[in-house]
């Protein structure tokens, strides 16, 4: 695996109207898109900062994982998204290191990107996603 760049942090919130205004008054970032994933019951909302981007995920199913979260941690950082070029290939080459995988398969993502996660325990507990176009 030979990850890009970061192509996004997903920091978990309460309420994006509420988070969104910090992000676009305090830092000066303008929010270009929100989009709702319903594969992963959220929705997001994307700031650019260079190559990466900042992604808020409000849960629309408390029983959700960032439903979960946030009523577990009040929310905040919650994933480090690693930009490659083909997910697939990248889950295996995990696995193929040992790695533990919370998805053996790509997903749907934000964007039309696809996206796979890789489990906490076998990355130094940062919930790690791998994030590409194919
Ligand atoms: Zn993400």
């Amino acid at each position: 695996m030979k990850p890009t760049h970061i192509e996004h942090i997903g920091i978990a919130v309460a309420n994006l109207q509420e988070a969104i205004p910090f992000y676009e008054k305090v830092l000066g970032m303008t929010c270009y898109a929100i989009e709702e994933v319903k594969d992963q019951k959220v929705k997001t909302a994307f700031f650019q900062v260079g190559q990466t981007k900042i992604e808020l995920l409000e849960s629309t199913d408390p029983e959700g994982p960032i439903g979960k979260f946030v009523e577990k941690t009040g929310g905040g950082m919650h994933h480090l998204a690693f930009a490659v070029d083909d997910v697939q290939e990248a889950i295996n080459d995990a696995a193929n290191a040992g790695c533990q995988l919370i998805d053996k398969a790509p997903r749907n993502g934000a964007e039309g990107l696809k996206i796979a996660f890789l489990h906490p325990k076998s990355t130094c507990r940062v919930l790690t996603e791998l994030c590409g176009k194919q």
